[in-house]
């Protein structure tokens, strides 16, 4: 049988992991190599002469002596694990298939529960940033969805208004060839057109085509200036269409994933779950390099503040 190129990459084994970035100095040199690949910059007045105080792992600009770690106004910042925690951390949440629990991290680390949530959480933040940054282009098929309601939508469902207890997402995938290139999972306020227009100047490129079902809040895609194809398909039912086999198979996992790992996901958190998916599912066609690029994307994003994280009792 044909093995999908992508499902069957390797990855690290945790033997590669551990001979690469076992130790403390490993582990600070390679975030070094990453933040700074050209050498040392100072963050205050960018200069590049340095001295580097090794006990403390400082570097200390010789222009204006300013003191830096390589840290500092990051996501890592603040934080008193050491860096092969964070590192073991993110090569399990960016490989795992879908989602990681907090309980399993806190196993896996060996930390107690509040520190492997909130380090999760800090993760996760930095990959919603990261992906606030990157529109979608091309050809791109969209469907709306929920976290917290029931999978497939019935008949008399409160589309467009939201319905209770629900959280609304916007699900999109761009496709290039037939295949599934980037995806969006994007917390809505509802499916109104207002709502769907406001996406859509946001997050889609200019000369993007959206294909959709006939709900009438995906018309907010032609006013915002897009090319929109709208698929009649039967009151009630999930579409079948071909047009939207990938949108609804995307769907399909995240939703089962989210099931298997977090029993629930609340409102305030729902956000950054789905960051998550679609940052794994947007790095997934390189396993190899999945650590360095989620611990680029952490470095390039600011130290999150706790109180964003508060109310930290969900289970996931
Ligand atoms: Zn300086």
């Amino acid at each position: 049988m044909a093995r999908n190129a992508v499902q069957f990459q390797k990855g690290m084994s945790l033997s590669a992991f551990l001979e690469r970035y076992g130790t403390e100095e490993q582990c600070h040199a390679a975030l070094v190599a990453w933040r700074w690949p050209e050498g040392f910059v100072c963050p205050r007045c960018g200069g590049r002469a340095h001295s580097f105080c090794a006990p403390r792992r400082l570097f200390q600009c010789s222009a204006c002596q300013r003191q830096t770690s390589v840290r500092a106004g990051t996501v890592f910042q603040a934080s008193k694990l050491p860096l092969r925690t964070w590192f073991l951390a993110m090569v399990l949440l960016a490989q795992s298939k879908n989602d990681i629990a907090a309980l399993e991290l806190m196993r896996q680390l060996g930390v107690n529960y509040d520190t492997a949530w909130l380090l999760k959480q800090k993760l996760l933040g930095a990959m919603l940033a990261h992906n606030a940054e990157r529109p979608l282009s091309g050809l791109i098929q969209v469907d709306d969805a929920y976290l917290g309601g029931q999978a497939t939508r019935q008949p008399g469902d409160k589309r467009g208004r939201g319905a209770p207890n629900k959280f609304p997402f916007l699900a999109a995938v761009a496709t290039r060839d037939g295949r599934p290139r980037a995806i969006h999972l994007r917390p809505v306020p509802g499916f109104t057109k207002a709502a769907i227009e406001d996406y859509a100047a946001r997050n889609l490129a200019a000369g993007s085509a959206v294909v959709s079902d006939g709900l009438s809040g995906f018309n907010g895609f032609a006013e915002a200036g897009f090319a929109h194809d709208p698929i009649k398909t039967g009151s009630g039912k999930r579409p079948s269409e071909p047009a939207l086999t990938w949108v609804n198979t995307v769907l399909g996992n995240i939703k089962a994933a989210i099931t298997g790992t977090c029993r629930a996901v609340r409102h305030h958190h729902a956000g950054r779950y789905l960051a998550g998916f679609e940052w794994r599912f947007n790095h997934r066609s390189n396993l190899a390099e999945i650590l360095p690029r989620l611990a680029r994307t952490a470095l390039g994003q600011h130290p999150t503040p706790l109180r964003s994280f508060l109310t930290a009792e969900v289970a996931g």
